[in-house]
């Protein structure tokens, strides 16, 4: 919404303020280019049109000129001013292309200002009061200590003339646009959201990038459960839930795992997938499409083109699936430490960009087919995999089965075949051979920042026991091929997310080996689900599961004392 023509807009104010000091967020930054009558887009566009429209006028006159042999000095009164506008337009893109330069030392001053304590008001500042002043058609840059600005925005919002969502924009100060909304949002529905979480919270860190339109955040409790003992190393495992008992019976499974030795997790595949589906006049077209991407004499070409998204992505593979004159491409690559679902998105925007030369009769119909396939229950993810899949393995000894998880190996393994196996197969389950691996893969995902939708193919999952070493001890493990999980992009560059990262000491982007840290985090996540399964498996089979959820999983608060006010 252009609030400009919907709000008659004030006179600027000329009153100098003196700046509540906000230490949340800073003093919106003036930018040179506010000092232009056109945005800057428009302005740039026009000034190199007319760049290039006069050299190319200029230049063909010269050339007439040195044709017809007039003297270079005879000039026209239109070439006169096409001489003025050239060196006009030039002045302005050089200034343009200076105007970085020129930011730069307006930033500088204005940070200063800002370290000042807000003490000192200076003209930068009073320029961005007058600019907010006319966007909004009233002062909202003021000190808001008693609210009365910000109880204006509010009403506005409310009423419909500014909207919520570009509160961020306007305001230029994410706290605050947050603040407004959820009063705004309050006074809306009629009732309050008290117990919302909203001081503390960075809300600079999700703008664009984790969520929109923010007015606060929901506390989910973390736990620990650990130390894992995973391929030789140790690693204490956050999980993010409210369900009790999860992390305790966790935290049982690493204790019986570390006791037996520790667990192994190997990794056999990392791909992340995106599948688009195209369209042609006639199945043969399609064929010829599909022929074509399959034949591994294109698969170098398709590559480069493929790999230019990002450094990190490396095309693998290219799959196809034909339904009558639909073509389904499942394109898989290798995506570093990331998640990888906006670069292989940007690498198969490329390729098709690419196939339309040769197929210019190519219908993109979707970047997305869902051959992909992305947070849905899908056959293709449990057979083929997609992001990482990881098989996790351990050998339990029948002495810790005992005295840790107070059941028997042979109890374990008829539980497991009648109920993980058999059961699921009745069910006509995709991919949920487990008991619960669903449960530490979301709890692991919200810790750590991972998107919680990709729980769907991430718990995946066979899990299987048998008795070993002459039936005395139990191997278990557990097969998972889609967890989907990355260390870098998305939720995990988030305070909270990364703090929990860094607990498992796979925060951020490995340097010295690309992708390692999102693969390590893999590995993390199956060896949690090993420990979780053969928690619950064994509470089952001691028929423990109903009394300890009884005992950890029931609040014995009040609850009517918590009901909703309306
Ligand atoms: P996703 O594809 O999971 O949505 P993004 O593409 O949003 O993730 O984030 C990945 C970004 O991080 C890319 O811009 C990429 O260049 C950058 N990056 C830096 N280091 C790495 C790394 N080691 N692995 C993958 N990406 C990395």
């Amino acid at each position: 919404m252009d609030l400009r023509r919907k709000l008659p807009p004030k006179p600027p104010s000329t009153t100098t303020k003196q700046p509540s000091h906000r230490s949340h967020s800073p003093t919106p930054i003036p930018k040179a280019s506010d000092a232009l009558p056109l945005p800057l887009y428009l302005t740039n566009t026009f000034f190199f049109t007319l760049f290039f429209s006069v050299a190319y006028y200029l230049l063909h006159r010269w050339r007439d000129k040195i044709r017809s042999g007039t003297p270079l000095h005879v000039v026209t009164l239109t070439e006169l001013s096409a001489i003025v506008l050239l060196i006009a337009s030039f002045i302005y893109l050089l200034g343009f292309f200076g105007i970085d330069f020129v930011q730069s030392f307006i930033s500088r001053e204005n940070e200063q200002l800002n370290n000042d304590d807000h003490n000192v008001v200076s003209t930068n500042n009073v320029l961005s009061d007058r600019r907010l002043v006319y966007d909004y058609g009233f002062d909202v840059t003021g000190d808001n200590d008693d609210g009365n600005d910000d109880d204006v925005i509010v009403k506005s919002v409310v009423s419909g003339e500014v909207n919520s969502y570009s509160l961020e924009a306007s305001l230029g100060d994410c706290y605050r646009a947050a603040k407004i909304r959820r009063r705004a949002v309050e006074r809306i529905v009629g009732r309050e959201v008290l117990g919302l979480g909203f001081e503390g919270f960075d809300y600079e860190s999700i703008l664009g990038q984790c969520c929109e339109m923010p007015i606060g955040y929901v506390q989910v409790p973390v736990g620990v459960a650990g130390p894992l003992l995973l391929n030789g190393g140790e690693f204490m495992v956050p999980m993010a839930t409210t369900e009790g008992c999860l992390v305790a019976s966790t935290n049982r499974g690493c204790k019986a795992i570390c006791l037996s030795g520790g667990a192994t997790a190997i990794l056999l595949k990392d791909g992340m997938t995106r599948a688009p589906v195209v369209r042609f006049a006639t199945a043969e077209r399609a064929s010829q499409l599909k022929f074509y991407l399959e034949d591994g004499v294109n698969f170098d070409t398709l590559s480069v083109v493929f790999n230019k998204s990002s450094r990190f992505a490396r095309l693998q593979n290219i799959q196809c699936s034909i339904a009558g004159k639909n073509l389904y491409i499942r394109f898989t690559c290798s995506t570093g430490d990331a998640m990888g679902m906006n670069m292989v998105s940007k690498g198969v925007q490329n390729v098709l960009d690419f196939l339309q030369n040769d197929f210019p009769d190519m219908d993109v119909i979707g970047i997305s087919g869902n051959f992909c396939s992305d947070k849905k229950p899908a056959a293709v993810n449990w057979i083929e995999g997609r992001g990482k899949s990881v098989v996790c393995e351990a050998v339990i000894t029948e002495e810790v089965v005992r005295k840790v998880l107070k059941t028997t190996v042979p109890a374990l393994v008829e539980l497991n075949m009648l109920k993980n196996l058999t059961g699921s197969a009745i069910a006509g389950s995709l991919g949920g051979f487990n008991a619960h691996a669903a449960n530490i893969v979301s709890a692991v995902f919200i810790a750590t920042g991972q998107d919680p939708a990709q729980n769907i193919e991430s718990s995946h999952c066979i899990t299987m026991m048998e008795a070993v070493n002459n039936g005395k001890d139990l191997h278990v493990s557990v097969t998972m091929p889609s967890i989907e999980v990355g260390t870098v992009g998305g939720g995990t560059q988030l305070a909270s997310q990364s703090a929990c990262l860094n607990l498992l000491g796979v925060k951020g982007a490995c340097i010295e080996s690309p992708g390692s840290n999102a693969q390590l985090l893999a590995r993390i996540v199956a060896g949690s689900v090993l420990a979780g399964e053969l928690s619950l498996m064994s509470a089952i089979s001691a028929g423990q599961l109903v009394k300890s959820h009884m005992k950890y999983n029931r609040s014995s608060r009040d609850m009517s004392a918590i009901a909703s006010k309306v």
